[in-house]
């Protein structure tokens, strides 16, 4: 399976929530078929980082989106697990801060974008500015139709200067949401997850979802499209955004510069 063409929203093909069934789990059953695979991947992602800082020319953007408790937090966990952490940056955006909300709201994300040579991954990111905003009615719609077209030309110069961006979009059932807010509540070890604002939002489910179609519709672009992963089952999740980074580190193909033209011939070491 090539997941990059499987799960990728066609440009200029409309997106709706329900052409994405959240429990598939394409050719798999179980999580003991696939779980190796992941774990294999993780480490090839490793390897194919430290070239990619050896080469220090391009840098690889993963930006994760989804409703609360798709699973954000736990692919990043489990996706970049074996990933030397000098070599990635995990920038978590919450709602901005009075610094953040004094600039325009894509200067705090260029800032977090990823120099020459790493990962960079966002949990959350600029399509908050088009998603929470709009639900709750800070922006209007004519205000971001005007976004998707600020955001499709940012992505476009980071894509410009050397950055490569994979954009997930992590689609879970109402009722998995239901069930996942659920046992935050019953399993006082997962109490701390808890957020009285998340059942606040899950009335809003159905504006969420229209915002959504709506900024993936307009946003997956030839250089940066967005891919919809079916998230009711983690293990699933971890394997298809795992293969997604993988295959296209693989697809980079970064090099380790040549060094031909240097000359240790007789250098020794004191
Ligand atoms: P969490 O991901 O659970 O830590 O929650 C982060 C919260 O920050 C979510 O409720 C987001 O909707 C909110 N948030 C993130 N970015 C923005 C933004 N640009 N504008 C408003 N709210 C945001
Ligand atoms: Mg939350």
């Amino acid at each position: 399976m090539n997941a990059r063409h499987r799960f990728r929203v066609k440009p200029g093909r409309r997106f709706r929530p329900h052409d994405v069934d959240p429990d598939e789990t394409g050719d798999y059953r179980h999580k003991s078929e696939v779980d190796e695979l992941t774990s294999a991947m993780a480490r090839e992602i490793d390897g194919l980082q430290q070239t990619l800082y050896a080469e220090r020319s391009r840098s690889l953007l993963l930006i994760l989106q989804g409703m609360d408790t798709s699973g954000k937090d736990g692919t990043v966990r489990h996706v970049m697990s074996g990933v030397n952490p000098q070599g990635c940056f995990v920038t978590s955006f919450k709602v901005p801060n009075a610094e953040e909300a004094s600039h325009d709201y894509l200067w705090r994300v260029h800032h977090a974008a990823p120099p020459k040579g790493y990962i960079g991954i966002f949990n959350r990111s600029h399509y908050e500015d088009v998603l929470v905003t709009r639900v709750h009615g800070l922006i209007t719609s004519k205000e971001a139709k005007e976004r998707y077209r600020e955001i499709n030309d940012f992505e476009r110069l980071l894509v410009k200067h050397g950055t490569t961006i994979v954009k997930v979009y992590l689609a879970i059932s109402k009722d998995e949401q239901k069930k996942r807010l659920q046992a935050r509540l019953d399993d006082p070890k997962k109490h701390w997850k808890f957020s009285e604002n998340d059942l606040t939002e899950r009335k809003k489910w159905n504006s969420y979802q229209a915002a959504y179609a709506e900024a993936i519709t307009a946003t997956s672009t030839p250089e940066a499209p967005w891919h919809v992963v079916p998230a009711n089952h983690k293990w699933y999740r971890n394997f298809v955004v795992a293969k997604l980074v993988h295959e296209t580190l693989l697809k980079m193909d970064p090099k380790i510069p040549d060094q031909s033209a240097k000359d240790f011939k007789g250098i020794r070491v004191r």
